[in-house]
C-alpha cells in the first residue's frame, strides 16, 4: 500500500504502520466503529458511494441510524435498470436523503459517435473508464475519504479488502466498513430490519450494474458477482483497482482500455 502523504489529512499522519494497527483493530470492531472513526477523522469530507446493492443498503441505513450525515452519491452511467432508479427514490424517501447523481457529460449518443455503437461490447473497459472511473475521479477530487460496500467474500479480486486503505487512483482514503462481512450476514441484516433492496435480486441477479453488462444467473450459482460481464474476463469496472488482490489482476482487467 502506498504510504499516505501527510498533507492529505491536515493534523493527521496515517502511516502504513498506523493503518495496519487500525485495520487489525477493525477486524473485531464492527462497521459502526469504522464509520465513527471515519466521521471523526474526515467529517463531511467523507462520502459514501453506492450502487444500491445490499452492502450499500446496509451502510445507508447504518449511517442514518447513527445520525452520521455525510454526502451519499451514486454513479449514473445512463444505463442503469429502472428498478435501480426506483430504489434510489425509495431510499431517499424512507431516510429523508438526497443522493447525489455523479455522471459523465458524455451522452450515449456522443459516445457512440466517437467510439462506435455499443462500446460496452467492443471495449467494455473503455466504456467503464468513460462512464464510471473518470466521473468518480472528478467527484472525489475535492474529498478526503470515500466509503464503499466492498467485502472480501464478494470475489477473489476483493479478497484483500482492508477496512481503511489509501486509494492512489482517486487520492483519497477508502473506507470499507463491511470488509469482513459475508453476503449472508448482509442479507440477514437487510431482511431482519426490513430494509429496501433491488427487486431484481429476487429474479436471479446476484449483482446489479448496467443493463448491457448484467445478467440473471441460475439459482444454484454461488458467486456474489455472477452475471456481471458474463462471458468476458472482465470482473471489475475499474473503480476498485487499488483494492484488487494483486497487480496482475488489475493489469488483466484494464488491458487495452485505451487509458
Ligand atoms: S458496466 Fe458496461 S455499460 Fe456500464 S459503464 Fe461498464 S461497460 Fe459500460
Amino acid at each position: 500500500m502506498q504510504e499516505l502523504k501527510e498533507e492529505i489529512i491536515p493534523n493527521q499522519t496515517l502511516s502504513k504502520d498506523f493503518l495496519d494497527r487500525l485495520n487489525r483493530q477493525f477486524e473485531v470492531a464492527g462497521p459502526s466503529q469504522v464509520l465513527f472513526w471515519g466521521y471523526h477523522t474526515f467529517g463531511t469530507d467523507m462520502v459514501l458511494g453506492t450502487g444500491f446493492g445490499p452492502s450499500g443498503m446496509f451502510l445507508i441505513y447504518r449511517l442514518w441510524e447513527l445520525g452520521i450525515k455525510i454526502p451519499i452519491f451514486y454513479l449514473d452511467t445512463h444505463l442503469l435498470f429502472d428498478e435501480t432508479y426506483e430504489l434510489k427514490d425509495r431510499v431517499e424517501n424512507r431516510f429523508d436523503l438526497e443522493i447525489t447523481r455523479v455522471t459523465t457529460g458524455l451522452s450515449l449518443e456522443e459516445q457512440a459517435e466517437k467510439y462506435g455503437e455499443k462500446l460496452w461490447e467492443t471495449n467494455p473497459n473503455r466504456c467503464c473508464h468513460l462512464r464510471k472511473v473518470l466521473p468518480l475521479r472528478n467527484y472525489l477530487s475535492d474529498k478526503k475519504a470515500w466509503i464503499t460496500g466492498l467485502r472480501r467474500s464478494q470475489s477473489e479480486d476483493r479478497s484483500n479488502t482492508q477496512f481503511v486503505e489509501w486509494d492512489p487512483d482517486n487520492k483519497v482514503v477508502k473506507i470499507n466498513p463491511l470488509a469482513n462481512w459475508t453476503g449472508k450476514e448482509v442479507w440477514n441484516y437487510i431482511r431482519g430490519k426490513g430494509l429496501p433492496y433491488n427487486p431484481l435480486h429476487d429474479e436471479g441477479y446476484p449483482s446489479i450494474g448496467c443493463i448491457p453488462c448484467t445478467q440473471a444467473v441460475d439459482s444454484d450459482v454461488d458467486d456474489e458477482r455472477a452475471g456481471r460481464w458474463k462471458g468476458l474476463e472482465k470482473t471489475e469496472c475499474g473503480i476498485h483497482l487499488s483494492t484488487q488482490k494483486n497487480g496482475n489482476a488489475a493489469k488483466k482487467n484494464m488491458n487495452g482500455n485505451g487509458q
